[in-house]
């Protein structure tokens, strides 16, 4: 036997039951991965209260974690038993044990601790194709970053810098936007409620090419209302809630706006496009320009508590999960 997390309904963070599971055994095509540390997302809140529908219940959470290889089915090219390896994006993830298709996991490079891997698979490939391929970020283009001091945040003000690119930063908190700072966003906003007025004042009233945007409801119009025109609306999460039905006519009176709802599922569905997005994040890493900042860590067995942690924006950068 081998022990989870799972849910058997959906519901507040006290669904989730630390059980004892059978340990599965890797069918063809599959891994099994005997995981050192497992990363906490928003996206496993939203399949934990039903906001994203789950396959099938009892069902495990998580999306995110890194270990090593313990056993591999038939027709398995991409990795050996022995190999540190790590992924994102494959349901399963909260469990001291897990298989997973052998063509979702990457290499960790020696450098990369299995933490600072579950810490960065998920928020950072998210990163990467926000800022290199959703919209390219180019030197001298100024942006705005919702929940900047957040896992994905963090790490997006960080590389968007690298790219030299201005982030305006928006926070919940004074403590926030000084991290948030210190990480890379040259202006912060405490509170999104004026954020088209303060993206005016800081751009000369040229206001910003893209905005990305987590926050969902609560900040869609002030998203919105911070584009210059021909920008692009970039709705990537639900934090606050799902934002309602659009108006796409509203897209054309507000200086014709692009408006996009994408998620790390498409953009690495490609295996070549996940070993791309996974090879530049090991690169901004390795070069120092990205720093993963681990936060939290709490026991596996304690996901309650930080999910509460994470719901009630109690959290900063990345969290992790210890089997
Ligand atoms: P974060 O660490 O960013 O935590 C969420 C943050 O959202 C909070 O800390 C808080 O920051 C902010 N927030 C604003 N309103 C609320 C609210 N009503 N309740 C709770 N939090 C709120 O989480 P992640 O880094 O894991 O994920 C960030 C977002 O990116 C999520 O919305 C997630 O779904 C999305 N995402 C989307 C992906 C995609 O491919 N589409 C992939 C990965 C993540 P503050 O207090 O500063 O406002």
């Amino acid at each position: 036997m081998t022990k989870a997390i799972r849910i058997h309904v959906h519901g507040g963070p006290e669904v989730m039951k630390w059980e004892d599971v059978p340990t599965p055994e890797p069918g063809p095509g599959e891994a099994l991965v005997k995981q050192e540390a497992v990363g906490l997302n928003y996206i496993d809140v939203y399949f934990r209260t039903g906001l994203y529908k789950a396959p099938a219940m009892p069902l495990i959470i998580g999306q995110e974690g890194a270990g090593t290889v313990t056993a591999v089915g038939v027709n398995v090219t991409h990795v050996a038993p022995g190999d540190r390896v790590a992924y994102a994006g494959a349901i399963g993830g909260y469990a001291t044990d897990r298989v997973i298709p052998a063509d979702r996991l990457v290499k960790l490079p020696d450098a990369i601790s299995f933490q600072t891997a579950a810490a960065m698979m998920l928020q950072g490939m998210t990163a990467q194709y926000l800022l290199r391929r959703t919209y390219t970020v180019k030197a001298g283009d100024t942006i705005v970053v919702h929940a900047a001091a957040g896992g994905v945040g963090l790490i997006m003000c960080q590389w968007a810098k690298h790219l030299g690119a201005t982030v305006i930063g928006v926070v919940s908190s004074q403590q926030k936007a000084e991290l948030a700072h210190a990480h890379g966003a040259a202006h912060t906003i405490v509170g999104a409620a004026d954020l088209p007025t303060e993206v005016k004042r800081i751009t000369g009233g040229a206001m910003v090419p893209v905005v990305y945007d987590s926050v969902g409801k609560d900040t869609f119009n002030l998203s919105i209302d911070s584009l210059a025109p021909l920008g692009l609306m970039v709705s990537y999460g639900n934090a606050s809630g799902p934002v309602p039905p659009v108006d796409i006519g509203m897209l054309a009176a507000k200086g014709s706006l692009f408006l996009t709802r994408p998620s790390l599922a498409t953009y690495t569905a490609k295996r070549a496009d996940l070993e791309r997005a996974a090879a530049d994040l090991f690169d901004v890493v390795a070069n120092g320009a990205v720093k993963i900042k681990v936060n939290q860590t709490y026991a596996l067995k304690d996901a309650a508590a930080a999910h509460a942690a994470l719901e009630a924006r109690k959290t900063t950068g990345s969290t992790v999960l210890l089997p």
